[in-house]
């Protein structure tokens, strides 16, 4: 071990921690000259695999994926035992790769980082260890992996207990016996899972303090798996790369099976193969809307916990270790060999500490309400302050200023989970906002460690000395890890990944779930575009490029590649008929659309013929009579029917609790403007004139629509206002068409890549109007007089050609002293909005919608359910 003495005053980098981030990171710097100390509490390499040493430990990402790749040398010197390797063999792979690169000699072992500033007049850390030892380096870097520091025992008198106290993740080195042993264990996490079997092999009594159930499924350990090992052995770094551009790091075959439409044999089918393969990813995986679906989730919950019955003897105590509280895979679900069967032994006992819950440690065991327990032992498998916890341990703050435990006491922020704004030059390795723990660590260490040695290399030719996120960047980022949470199940568990184990903890969803290779797309991205987001500074001048990375919601995206990937001939070079054909059959491919009370198809009276509606009736209660908006579809006058839109008009229903009446309007280019809006007023007029008969209040009418549809409503609007009637209470205007004009910047933007493109809306004009009639506000409402309108709610999407005249026409309300209420679909498209079911970012925007149409009524009338 170095002497404190021999530590160099000044580096390039400090790195904390010797784990698989330490240890790579290292190798990788010193191959590019960069001089480095790594510093490791611990008195060896390991990291996390260091610390758990406590029976059972194994990793649960098979180990044929759980091992370095980027040196293939390495990988032909080091063959793996088993499917999952131990702890014990584990910590002898990163043993050897220390050896192997000899990167012992530039590690300080037992000794902390304690504090570190930054130093502005040097540009440099200045960092003190807790061996007084006082270092200066440019490059801070955090390599102390996400579950290191362990939770305090938050349990009463924790401290009083007289026996011997064991943490799992502070196991001893020496052999721990419990044979003949009376012993507690708090904790069924991943770490109670496997240890609980050895223990109670061993103790001569085990009582099991739980207060969570957790989903576990068999390791299936053995060889490592055959299919990995085969494919393996035939294309080495084919398999890396797809393991790099996986979803979680490791090659699987990924679905595109709803569990919500499978039939019962497919889901057994397919639940029985994921059970019986023992792979965290494959349960995972079993549904394509297993992580966004409660109904599809809910469907493998179900089949684990008939399986925890089946195993289970006493059916008290299976039900018992049953997870109710969460939805599978919302808390880290395990990987364990017997776990189980342990309840099955007679001298193994469970308490559930949801009935019967822990009064206080003694000094001679565990008390209850109702029992007193003696023990000899007490195994802590309670978890960590996991992923922020090791980073804001040691002080790190700008030279006397704001410290990161400050920056982050309402939750981390950062960029890429990478850095963060006001600490300049210090970087996390899998850091919150990162893949990390939803990933194989392997994997997403690897990615991190070469893409900050990149990036101090890119730094070091460039000739700069400083690097830092800009806000915006940040905010940005943030923002984009939000919304990828917010379309998942994730946020509604009290899990780690929330901070909810850790009292006080923020609740902030902490690693990224878009996915490693989204999230390596995206930092890819970042360098390519000359470092988005970060501003450097050194003898090579400044830079700074600002802007955000990610901008759309992860769904919208999500759609629009797989669109892209159909290669779908534009809308605009088909020939009318094929056009509606092929809107048919997307719409045929829709999943479920909400629950109404009822939907019944009638006609009405048009200016030219019968005009065909559908009418939502909305689920009691509240009964009858209701409200009543009038509904035009989108489709650019040509397009869309009253199929098309039906998911949307439903959702409006069940939100609103209002009757909604979708109108179908005669279409271009068989009946060209004014048709479709003169359709729109008589259709107003009808219903108004017949409302009571459809179940509605009279005088309590709204008109919305979407798109063109959204056109004609409010065109209908200005013929309702100038003919003197009917009273329209509110307009809803879904991203519409208000002006002929297509030179907004908005068309420039977004006219091409997000569906409705220039060139369709072009295509669009071309079949309903005349150029000499598009400036008529009768097609242009926006031009129009927009004195006395009835209150308006517009809604824009970020990625919309039509986005900035439906500014317009919003600013344009407002300067005509009509009430407005602009809703800015953050990170939509034109069309995403309305794609209920399948588009779960948008349902907030909806929400929003409906709360504005039922506030355009005299009586607030509430929802009576919420939609999907
Ligand atoms: P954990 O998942 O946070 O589990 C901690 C357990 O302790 C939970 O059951 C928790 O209950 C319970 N607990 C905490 N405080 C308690 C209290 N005051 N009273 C009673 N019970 C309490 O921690 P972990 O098992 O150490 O695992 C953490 C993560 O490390 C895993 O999710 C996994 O990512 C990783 N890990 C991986 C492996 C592997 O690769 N094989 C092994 C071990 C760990 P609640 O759920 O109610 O909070």
């Amino acid at each position: 071990m170095n002497q404190p003495g021999a530590v160099p005053q000044q580096l390039d980098a400090v790195v904390v921690g010797a784990g698989f981030s330490g240890l790579y990171l290292l190798h990788r710097l010193r191959q590019l000259g960069f001089s480095v100390k790594v510093f490791d509490s611990a008195s060896d390499v390991g990291g996390t695999w260091y610390w758990n040493r406590y029976p059972g430990a194994r990793c649960d990402i098979p180990t044929t994926d759980y091992t370095y790749s980027f040196d293939p040398e390495l990988e032909k010197e080091w063959t793996w035992s088993e499917k999952y390797a131990t702890q014990p063999e584990i910590l002898d792979y990163l043993r050897f790769v220390a050896d192997r690169y000899g990167l012992r000699s530039d590690i300080e072992f037992s000794t902390s980082v304690t504090s570190a500033r930054w130093d502005e007049g040097e540009r440099r850390w200045r960092l003190t260890t807790d061996r007084n030892q006082q270092l200066r380096c440019r490059y801070y870097i955090m390599a102390s992996g996400c579950l290191s520091m362990p939770k305090s025992p938050d349990i009463e008198g924790a401290d009083r207990f007289a026996g011997q106290v064991y943490f799992t993740s502070r196991w001893p080195q020496e052999r721990v016996d419990f044979t003949g042993r009376r012993v507690a264990a708090i904790g069924t996490g991943s770490s109670g899972i496997q240890s609980i079997p050895l223990i109670a092999e061993q103790a001569s009594q085990l009582t099991v303090f739980q207060r969570t159930p957790n989903f576990s499924i068999p390791a299936d350990n053995g060889p490592a798996p055959a299919d990995r090992l085969k494919r393996l052995g035939e294309d080495r770094d084919g398999y890396r790369l797809s393991a790099r551009w996986s979803r979680g790091g490791i090659p699987v075959e990924t679905t595109d099976i709803l569990g919500v439409t499978a039939s019962e044999a497919v889901r057994r089918q397919r639940f029985e193969a994921a059970w019986g393969q023992g792979e965290l990813f494959g349960i995972l995986g079993v549904f394509a809307d297993q992580v966004v679906n409660p109904a599809s989730n809910e469907i493998v919950a179900e089949m684990i916990r008939e399986k925890i019955r089946s195993i289970v003897k006493d059916p008290e105590t299976a039900e018992a270790l049953c997870p109710q509280d969460h939805y599978f895979g919302t808390k880290r679900p395990c990987l364990d060999t017997g776990y189980f069967e342990t309840y099955n032994l007679p001298h193994v006992r469970l308490v559930d500490l949801r009935k019967q819950p822990i009064t206080s440690i003694t000094e001679q065991g565990i008390e209850t309400p109702d029992e007193s327990f003696e023990f000899d032992a007490i195994v802590y498998a309670t978890g960590f302050d996991a992923m922020t916890g090791a980073l804001v341990a040691v002080d790190v703050a700008m030279g006397g200023g704001l410290s990161l435990k400050d920056k982050w006491a309402g939750g981390p922020s950062t960029y890429l989970g990478l850095m963060t704004v006001g600490f300049p030059n210090f970087f996390m390795i899998t850091g919150p906002g990162s893949p990390s723990v939803l990933s194989n660590m392997a994997v997403s260490i690897e990615q991190h460690v070469d893409w900050v040695v990149g990036c101090l290399k890119d730094m070091r030719d460039e000739g700069f000395e400083t690097i830092e996120p800009t806000p915006l960047a940040e905010s940005g980022w943030d923002q984009h890890v939000r919304d990828c949470a917010a379309i998942t199940l994730y946020p509604t568990a009290n899990s780690w990944y929330m901070g909810a184990n850790v009292p006080g903890k923020p609740r902030v969803f902490l690693p990224y779930i878009g996915g490693v290779d989204a999230y390596r797309r995206a930092c890819d991205e970042v360098v390519a575009q000359g470092y988005l987001g970060f501003q450097m500074a050194g003898p090579g001048g400044e830079q700074c490029r600002d802007g955000v990375i990610r901008r759309m919601q992860p769904d919208v995206a999500m759609v629009l590649e797989m669109m892209a990937e159909l290669g779908l001939p534009p809308l605009e070079t088909l020939p009318v008929a094929d056009a509606r054909a092929f809107m048919t059959a997307i719409a045929a491919t829709r999943p479920p659309s909400p629950e109404v009370g009822e939907v019944t198809d009638g006609v009405m009276p048009g200016p030219d013929g019968d005009l065909p509606y559908r009418l939502y009736r909305p689920a009691a209660p509240p009964e009858g009579p209701h409200p009543v908006v009038v509904y035009f579809h989108g489709g650019g006058w040509v397009l869309g029917d009253l199929d098309s839109d039906d998911p949307l008009c439903r959702d409006l229903c069940a939100r609103t609790a209002a009757v909604v009446v979708s109108v179908n309007y005669r279409h271009a280019p068989e009946a060209r403007f004014p048709a479709a809006a003169e359709d729109a007023f008589a259709a107003l007029r009808w219903v108004d004139a017949n409302a009571s008969e459809l179940g509605g209040i009279p005088g309590q009418l709204a008109v919305a629509g979407w798109s063109a549809g959204g056109n004609i409503a409010a065109v209908a609007c200005q013929k309702a206002r100038d003919a003197g009637g009917p009273d329209i209470s509110g307009q809803l205007l879904i991203t519409p068409v208000v002006d002929s004009q297509m030179t907004r910047p908005s068309f420039s933007e977004n006219g091409d890549g997000y569906i409705l493109t220039g060139a369709l809306m072009r295509w669009f004009w071309d079949h309903y109007a005349d150029p000499a009639d598009r400036g008529d506000p009768g097609v242009a409402p926006l031009r129009g007089n927009l004195d006395g309108l009835p209150p308006v709610c517009i809604v824009t999407a970020d990625f919309d050609p039509l986005r900035d005249e439906g500014v317009a026409y919003a600013r344009a309300l407002e300067a005509a002293a009509v009430p407005v209420r602009h809703v800015r679909a953050r990170g939509h498209t034109h069309t995403s909005v309305t794609m209920v079911g399948v588009v779960i970012s948008g349902a907030p925007v909806r929400a929003e919608m409906a709360e504005a149409l039922r506030g355009f009524f005299p009586a607030p009338v509430r929802a009576s359910r919420t939609a999907g």
